[in-house]
């Protein structure tokens, strides 16, 4: 007992002192280098995408993804191994197609919305009405779109932190159930893409009870020329899903056990899902890979003192695995120093955002300076989201942090066929795990206390 509570004094001791702030710069600098030509994160993804491809809750696929998380977790080292099962709803694809029968007809290129309805068999035929702005359809009265396909082509702008992706986002995430609400049989919109390309991108939200897709940039526009020619123009859907109210999903973590206060956990991670036209690279395995490879970084000169565990969440794209995980650990929450997800593709860090309590603890002093040769800012402002996944567990109280990937190219890809492996950076994937390793190291190693005030307004 003696020895061990002068192990704990000084351990205590040297979590606060000076010296022990420029021992965690250092290992955070030395730990930040190492992941920088590490390549861990990138042989993650490319196991994922190779050997499980697209993994759509209530799949075989996200079976095998399932098995492919433990067998990783197991290869990797890490213990206390968990596979947490819930049940969810889960929509799945069958056969598509739209054309436009007249009086130009085309072959149109979509990609159902998650929730779409199934038309009747054989499919709809109705004249169109194209709104250029989601407002436009939102300002028909009740009825207006009796019978018609209801179709909305605002463009989405190209920016850094993908802010356009909720403001434009809206059109797919409820425009169906507006839609339906003014009487409409189908719901088109241009996808939710910056690209120019001829593939759609889906995405969930489509519960409107009516059919509902996402048409290619180009054949947004091209509807947009033919409804400008004032003749009825006749669309042609068929579209066939299946739905699962209660379809098993599972929420699969492993630990790098801290050896000092084990029961201080860091949870992080992203996750498992992904939508099925690409093969989920940049979502979300790369955030699976920048999390799983930075925990092994941070704790690559040494057990931590506290835990890290990594979470590969089960179903991100059809909602469920956020509040799932929050149940099942909520008598856990006072022990979670802080919660961070990687979801927002594989783009570099370019700008953080901590709890504003703790920016001045030395923790935090020792992580900021990994930063710099990161080129990565730290925002003034406390981090107002953190991803969905840990929006559960940030409810409950558990302090989050806010790593901001560039967004610039994300949403070319997000959704889309062409989310494939190639289109991750191994450089930007690198500066990724640099950064979240940095971080796991300093929080891990130090007694840092997001949940505490900070001196200023405690006063
Ligand atoms: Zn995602």
């Amino acid at each position: 007992m003696r020895i061990l509570s002068s192990l704990a004094f000084a351990a205590a001791l040297a979590a606060t002192s000076p010296a022990f702030a420029q021992d965690l710069s250092a290992g955070a600098a030395a730990v930040r280098d190492k992941a920088l030509t590490d390549p861990l994160a990138w042989d993650i993804a490319e196991s994922l995408t190779s050997e499980v491809g697209a993994r759509m809750v209530g799949s075989p696929a996200m079976e095998r993804a399932r098995d492919w998380s433990v067998a990783k977790f197991k290869e990797l080292g890490f213990e206390n191994i968990k596979v947490e099962t819930f049940t969810t709803p889960a929509w799945s694809r069958g056969a598509e197609s739209a054309e436009v029968v007249g009086p130009w007809p085309h072959k149109l290129a979509i990609l159902g919305l998650g929730n779409s309805a199934s038309t009747p068999a054989g499919g709809i035929t109705a004249p169109i009405v194209v709104f250029k702005s989601y407002q436009a359809m939102l300002d028909q009265p009740p009825g207006a779109l009796t019978g018609k396909i209801a179709v909305v082509t605002q463009a989405m702008a190209r920016t850094q932190d993908g802010s356009s992706y909720g403001a434009v986002g809206v059109q797919r995430r409820a425009g169906a159930a507006e839609a339906a609400k003014r009487g409409a049989v189908g719901y088109l919109i241009r996808s939710i893409s910056t690209d120019d390309t001829r593939l759609p991108h889906t995405g969930g939200g489509a519960e409107g009870g009516i059919p509902a897709a996402a048409l290619s940039p180009p054949d947004a526009e091209l509807l947009e020329r033919l409804a400008a020619r004032g003749k009825p123009v006749m669309v042609k859907l068929d579209m066939t899903s299946a739905s699962n109210p209660a379809s098993p999903a599972w929420n699969i973590s492993g630990e790098i056990r801290g050896k000092e206060k084990p029961d201080e956990v860091i949870v992080v991670g992203g996750h498992l899902d992904s939508w099925d036209p690409g093969t989920g690279a940049i979502d979300d395995a790369a955030g699976i890979a920048i999390t799983t490879a930075a925990a092994k970084l941070a704790a690559a000169p040494g057990k931590p003192r506290r835990t890290i565990r990594v979470v590969m969440w089960g179903s991100e794209e059809q909602g469920g695995s956020s509040g799932a995980y929050a149940a099942a650990h909520k008598d856990e929450v006072a022990k979670m120093i802080v919660a961070g997800e990687s979801d927002g593709g594989a783009g570099r860090i370019w700008s953080i955002s901590l709890p504003k309590t703790a920016t001045e603890h030395p923790a935090m002093t020792a992580f900021k300076s990994a930063l710099p040769k990161l080129k990565v800012a730290v925002n003034r402002a406390a981090p107002n989201e953190g991803g969905a996944d840990i929006s559960g567990l940030m409810a409950l109280g558990v302090p989050f942090v806010d790593f901001n990937q560039d967004m610039n190219r994300y949403f070319d890809l997000h959704h889309a066929a062409d989310d494939t492996l190639d289109k991750i950076d191994p450089a930007e994937l690198s500066q990724n795990v640099a950064v979240w390793a940095a971080f796991l190291y300093t929080v891990a190693n130090s007694d840092i206390d997001f949940r505490v005030k900070p001196a200023t307004e405690a006063k």
